[in-house]
């Protein structure tokens, strides 16, 4: 929750805008260091999560590197202080305009998807007189339990080679001279809770890095991709993602070859607990059943629970009142599925009210749009209020 003088500042503030918390942050990125550092492993941090720049600017000089999955993702991690021999360019449909920009930056590492890609980095490369060093991103097959528009890793997404490709890439790459096979990728999807899809993919990893090996190939990268899921329902009691656990299933089940280096690609355990998006209530609407709470921000501000019924936190943050009320929480825009929540029990609320949806910090910002022709969202930083 909010201290009192955070909310007078915010009453203060045209609303809606996302509120973060860059103490939060700070101390969330510290932690997940710390507990990598342990075992050596390498963090990238996924920019589409949030790729505000105050936001990028504090993940950077924390020393992360960046997993990029566009052109100018690529770009603003460097304009933001990213190290450019630490960022990773992933995505299915890389367009060459975006590789150039990638290669003409000497990244660390592309995360390819398919051997026609392959194809097409090697050309490009070739264009520059460059060496392009790639990762093969790999469908493991592996069952991430989490929603399925966020479930990557099985043979029926789009994402990734499959492992009966294996032969023909391989066989081809021997002929791709302006590329340099350094890793194996794998990234199974996102809001994972359940640890067990981690120990998972470790397993078939494993069995992947051991395929590769008899073939006399030892990638010096092991990438396991991101995400670690956060807790929506509780913020308060985990503001920080249990780091230390989520290390140690890679600690306990990935079997590394010598020289062999885990990198890993939080995205939303990083960045989520650390931001809210206040909005101003407009009316309040008693329906059949119903009392709506009809919000200044909606689906154009944060999109997740339209997109795929995510669950977020909503509290009236200014309402003194002890009578307890539920309301379906919903924005101003022109779809039946712009609404935040459903039944959410808040103290009588009245137009002017205070509401802040928690735990927004990733994949909110990043997927505002400006559907009915609404101004973009703007960012408003702790220590500046
Ligand atoms: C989205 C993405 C991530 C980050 O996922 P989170 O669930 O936010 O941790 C990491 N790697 C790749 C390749 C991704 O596409």
């Amino acid at each position: 929750m909010f201290e009192e003088k955070t909310i007078e500042a915010f009453r203060k503030l045209p609303t809606p805008f996302y509120y973060y918390d860059l103490d939060l942050l700070q101390a969330t990125l510290k932690i997940a260091m710390e507990e990598s550092t342990k075992h050596g492993y390498k963090l990238h941090y996924a920019l589409k999560a949030n790729s505000n720049p105050r936001i990028l600017q504090t993940i950077s000089k924390m020393g992360y590197g960046a997993d990029c999955v566009s052109g100018n993702e690529v770009s603003r991690a460097i304009e933001n202080g990213f190290d450019p021999k630490q960022v990773v360019f992933s995505g299915v449909g890389k367009s060459d305009q975006e590789i150039n920009v990638a290669l003409a930056q000497d990244i660390l590492c592309f995360n390819c998807e398919s051997l026609q890609e392959l194809e097409v980095i090697n050309g490009l490369a070739a264009g520059m007189g460059a060496t392009a060093d790639i990762a093969l991103r790999i469908n493991p097959n592996v069952h991430a339990f989490t929603h399925k528009y966020i479930t990557t890793g099985l043979e029926e997404n789009k994402f990734g080679i499959n492992p009966w490709e294996f032969d023909a890439i391989l066989e081809r790459l021997k002929q791709l001279r302006n590329l340099e096979l350094v890793g194996l990728h794998f990234h199974i999807g996102s809001q994972i809770t359940d640890l067990t899809a981690f120990k998972n993919l470790c397993v078939r990893v494993n069995e992947i890095n051991q395929w590769f090996a008899g073939q006399h190939i030892f990638p010096r990268i092991i990438n396991l991709g991101g995400g670690l899921g956060i807790d929506y329902h509780h913020p308060d009691d985990n503001l920080v993602p249990d780091f230390k656990s989520y290390f140690n299933v890679f600690r306990e089940f990935t079997e590394l070859l010598p020289g062999q280096e885990l990198h890993l690609e939080p995205g939303r355990a990083l960045v989520a607990q650390c931001g809210s998006l206040i909005t101003k209530v407009l009316y309040i609407k008693n329906g059949v059943n119903v009392n709506f709470a009809i919000c200044d921000a909606g689906m154009t501000e944060l999109i997740r629970p339209a997109l795929y019924q995510a669950f977020h936190k909503i509290q009236n943050i200014t309402s003194r009142s002890e009578e307890k009320i539920k309301y379906d929480v919903v924005g101003p825009i022109c779809e039946s599925s712009d609404c935040f929540g459903k039944s959410v029990l808040m103290p009588m609320t009245q137009r002017g009210d205070l509401v802040a949806i928690r735990s927004a910090g990733a994949y909110g910002e990043t997927m505002a749009s400006q559907y009915n022709l609404r101004d973009l969202v703007k960012g408003v930083y702790s220590g500046e209020i």
